[in-house]
């Protein structure tokens, strides 16, 4: 099994020591945007223990990622007007792993809209600001 590593992006994250627009956290979980959405108001899942991906996650730590998944994308179908939600998770590098602390995309959907590439374009930051706001907003609903 490959070990977690510290100095993935999202550690920096949730230590504080790297900026995220966040949207949602609780005492096991945080949600924030992908500042590279692939369709409006994408938003990433992470647990807050130290995690890779689903290979060596403890159980608890991901049913409280697949909790928080299943309230962020109610609130993302209710804050984007999304006709569906693309939920996705990745692990290791065969699997599409990019980056190696457990996350879970949610994306909200339109009828006949593709999603962009990975890591097609940064947002600007007034978008990924908006967005946040309206999540929050929805979230605040459930
Ligand atoms: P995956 O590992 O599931 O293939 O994808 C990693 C995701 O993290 C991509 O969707 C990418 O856009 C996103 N990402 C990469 N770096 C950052 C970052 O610094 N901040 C945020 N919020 N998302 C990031």
């Amino acid at each position: 099994m490959t070990v977690y590593d510290s100095n993935n992006i999202f550690a920096k994250i949730l230590r504080g020591e790297f900026p995220c627009y966040k949207v949602y956290e609780d005492g096991h979980v945080l949600a924030f945007l992908d500042i590279m959405p692939r369709s409006p108001g994408h938003t990433l899942v992470i647990p807050k223990a130290p995690a890779r991906n689903i290979l060596d996650v403890n159980l608890d730590d991901y049913l409280h990622v697949a909790r928080a998944t299943h309230r962020i994308a109610a609130a993302a179908k209710k804050a984007f007007d999304a006709d569906g939600i693309t939920v996705q998770q990745f692990n290791e590098a065969a699997g599409g792993q990019v980056v190696f602390h457990l996350h879970v995309h949610v994306m909200p959907r339109k009828d006949g809209i593709a999603l962009l590439p990975p890591a097609s374009r940064k947002e600007d930051a007034k978008v990924l600001e908006d967005n946040t706001a309206k999540l929050i907003a929805a979230l605040k609903g459930t």
